[in-house]
């Protein structure tokens, strides 16, 4: 059965005593997609997936994953997700190969297992002791797991998270895969680069709520805010130039003779800027005009960096 959503949250709020952690959020994921839930430290995603996952009870609001309740219907549930935790919920003296392929072994139709070791560079861990894997092994080992059942859909918290770039690569690439799959994926990550490159949706949450869903090309998009840099002559008026451009226009020479002006960068602010430079005699070199990115947009919406 196909769902059009796989995962619906509505108005969850989950409280830690006097904390509130989830405040409110809603979260929609389309089957067969990877939806990045970005925000910074202490925003709510793991509370957020773990709740998805049951391992958590809401204490208002509705979740449905699958078209099922997460703790209700977790028997019926958990054979069908695949989930990495950010830590923890495995035996430490248990060898790295005979969990994953007791984990396989559990499933109808798992992944192949040498393949899986291999993409993720698990090969000479097969005999250690889960304790004595490094972090980023232990975290590639997760990843295995939560992915080896060949599951409908995968909750990710962190999965690259102090990750070699070379590992992380990997994990993206395995994503990706998955996706090719028709496997959905929710990852939470604190990565703005990571929801760009892997998420056909990214939900924005900051202090407990989505403040902003959609594409990353859509939230980039959304707002006015653009940039435009060229180079030219050092020293040019700037002053002057600002008096031809629409209020709220911010123009900088940010070293000798590299210009930048930000505000709505439009076709008409940029034939503006060109036929002034024309005036002044000046060429402009290097001219580019620059989307913002996650990182800006999540500045834009709060105020702060995403990773403060
Ligand atoms: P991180 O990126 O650091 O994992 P997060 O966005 O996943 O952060 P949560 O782990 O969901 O955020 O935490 C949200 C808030 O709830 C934080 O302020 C955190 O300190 C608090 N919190 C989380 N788990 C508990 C708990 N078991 N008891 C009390 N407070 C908690």
């Amino acid at each position: 059965m196909r769902y059009e959503s796989v995962v619906q949250v509505r108005g969850l709020v989950k409280r830690y005593g006097a904390k509130t952690a989830v405040d409110g959020l809603d979260l929609d994921v389309r089957a067969g997609t990877v939806t990045a839930v970005l925000g910074p430290n202490g925003a709510g995603k793991t509370t957020t997936v773990e709740t998805c996952e049951g391992y958590r009870r809401p204490d208002a609001g509705a979740v449905r994953v699958l078209g099922l309740d997460p703790v209700a219907d977790a028997a019926r549930l958990r054979p069908r997700i695949g989930v990495m935790l950010q830590s923890g919920g495995v035996y430490s003296g248990a060898r790295a190969g005979e969990m994953l392929r007791h984990m396989a072994k559990l499933h109808a139709h798992p992944l192949d297992v040498a393949m899986l070791v291999e993409r993720l560079g698990l090969g000479s861990c097969g005999r250690t002791p889960y304790r004595r894997l490094s972090g980023g092994q232990q975290q590639r080992l997760a990843l295995a797991m939560a992915v080896v059942g060949r599951p409908e859909l995968v909750f990710l918290d962190e999965p690259t998270a102090g990750l070699d770039p070379q590992a992380r690569r990997a994990t993206w690439e395995l994503v990706r895969e998955l996706r090719a799959d028709g496997v959905s994926t929710v990852l939470t990550t604190h990565f703005m680069d990571e929801a760009e490159q892997l998420a056909d949706d990214v939900a924005v949450v900051d202090a407990g709520r989505v403040i902003a869903q959609g594409s990353p090309e859509e939230l980039c998009r959304g707002g006015a805010e653009n940039t435009l840099r060229f180079s030219g002559r050092p020293g040019l008026d700037l002053g002057a130039l600002l008096k031809a451009l629409p209020d709220g226009t911010a123009a900088a020479e940010l070293s000798a003779g590299v210009y930048r002006i930000s505000g709505t960068i439009d076709p008409q602010l940029l034939a503006t800027v060109t036929s002034w430079c024309a005036q002044a005699g000046v060429m402009p070199d290097a001219l580019s005009v620059e989307r913002r990115t996650l990182e800006d947009v999540f500045l834009e919406l709060t105020g702060k960096e995403l990773r403060s």
